[in-house]
Order: structure tokens, then sequence, then C-alpha cells
């Protein structure tokens, strides 16, 4: 069959028109960049793990009610099938340890339990390297209603209490991680819905017991065994590909 029309290609993932309106095929890269892209690599397998463990991960919160344009299938080893939905151009970061660049800008040791989960707001403009925002600018600049942030904040923390859980359970510590939202319209109604992807590349999570970081930092400070990692979190949430690890380059033929 016929390639679909691609309709954006982004540093991991890549869009094509779906097989219906308002469907979209969304294809999961090996390509791996760092640092607003100054640092880029390929990290073999890492697409197929990612599409697994979103699907995994949205599926389990879909089933508790938190809406994602993921509900539709997973067509195959990199692709899944989408809602079309309008990008919110907000990152959502929320943070339950000090990591990254909390820890550089305000000078609190990696690994120190926050007070409280902390969520922030980065603008996503790579020609800016996604500056930090306030939720004032997002509503005074029009990119989210006050009501859609409501909607964001609440979700949000049901999302970070729901994944801690389930990563704990598997002895794995949901240091941070960043979502996105959506806006799905059907007729006339508009919901704000978790889109993207919640992966290895996305979040940082560590062991446990010994503070091993299983994520992608692990490309960003080159400390070898990316793969591995990405690879193990997928084996601790019971997922690893059925075929093995032998299939993990995956069909780059769409369905
Ligand atoms: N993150 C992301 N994309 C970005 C920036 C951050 O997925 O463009 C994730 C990152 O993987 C981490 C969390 O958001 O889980 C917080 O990242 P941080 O602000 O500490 O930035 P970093 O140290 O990654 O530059």
């Amino acid at each position: 069959m016929a390639r679909r029309r691609q309709l954006y290609e982004g540093k991991a993932k890549i869009l094509f028109e779906g097989p219906e309106p308002g469907t979209l095929v969304q294809y999961f890269k090996d390509d791996a960049t760092a640092f607003n892209s100054q640092k880029k690599g390929v990290i073999t397998g890492k697409g197929v793990l990612n599409n697994r463990i979103s699907e995994y991960l949205m599926t389990r919160l879909n089933e508790i009610g938190v809406p994602t344009h993921f509900f539709i299938r997973r067509l195959n080893m990199r692709e899944q099938l989408i809602r079309e939905v309008e990008i919110i151009p907000v990152e959502v970061v929320v943070r339950n340890v000090a990591a990254g660049s909390i820890s550089t800008r305000l000078g609190i040791p990696e690994g120190t339990r926050l007070p409280r989960s902390i969520i922030e707001y980065y603008y996503k403009n790579d020609a800016l390297g996604d500056p930090m925002v306030a939720e004032e600018h997002i509503t005074a600049f029009g990119w989210a209603h006050p009501q859609d942030m409501d909607d964001i904040v609440a979700l949000t923390l049901r999302i970070n209490d729901f994944l801690s859980g389930l990563f704990l359970g598997v002895g794995i510590t949901l240091v941070d991680f960043k979502i996105e939202f959506g806006r799905l319209w059907e007729n006339e109604d508009m919901r704000i819905v978790l889109a993207d992807e919640i992966s290895p590349d996305n979040c940082r999570l560590w062991d446990s017991k010994t503070s091993e970081k299983m994520d992608k930092d692990r490309f960003r400070r080159d400390l070898g065994k990316v793969e591995e990692a990405y690879q193990e979190v997928a084996r601790r949430l019971g997922i690893l590909p059925e075929a093995g690890m032998r299939d993990l380059k995956g069909p780059e033929t769409m369905q």
C-alpha cells in the first residue's frame, strides 16, 4: 500500500494523514535530541518501545477517565492511530523530585523530594528554546482560556497521582514528566484531552531502590545503556514487545 501523506515531522515522531477524517497516524522514530536539538543521536529500538509504553500508559489513563487522543489503537510496532487535536502550544511539566532544570535554576540538589508536586509551563517554541511562562502569559496571549487551564491543572494532577502510583508499583520513582494537551472538537463541543506521548523520552524515571536513571537523561548525559534502560521500563510494566528484542527495529511500512 502506498505511504500516507506526511503532515508533520518532529524530533521523535512523524504524523501522517489517518484513514478517516479527524484521525492521524503517529509514527515513533529512533531519533533522539536534547538541549534544544544541539545534541542529536539514534537510540535503536526507542520508537518501538515508546509506541508501546505510551499506548499502555494512555490506555490505563483512559480507563480511569482521563480523556486522551489515544483512544483508537496501536497499528503496528511503530505506529498508532490517534484522534487529530488542536495542540495547545504549552508544555506542562510536573515535578515530584528535583532534577534537571529546577535543580540548576533554583540550586536544589538533584534527588530532593519537593514539598509538593509542582506544575510548570513552557511555551512550545523551538526558536525561543521553549521559555518558561506563567499561567498569566498563557491566558493573556490566548494560548488557552482560563477554563481550559482549570481542566489542564485538574487532569495534570490526576495523571501525576495515577502514574506515580503505577510506576511505584514496578519499583520506579516518577521524578518529573512533560505532557501536552489538545482541543478535541466533537460537533460544537470542545474537550481538553491529553495528547502527544508519555514515555521515557519525556519522563524522568529512577529505580526506586538504587536511583539509577531509566530515561532520556542516559542519552542527554552520556551515561550509556540507553536502549537497555527503555527496555527495562517496558519489561517492568510487563509490556516488552511480544516478538522480543530481535524485532525492535520494527516494520518500516505503513499498515
Ligand atoms: N522535557 C521534555 N521536553 C522538553 C523539556 C523537558 O519532555 O522539551 C521533560 C524532561 O524529560 C523531564 C521534564 O520534562 O522529564 C523536566 O525537564 P527539565 O525542565 O528539567 O529540562 P531538562 O533538564 O530536560 O532540560
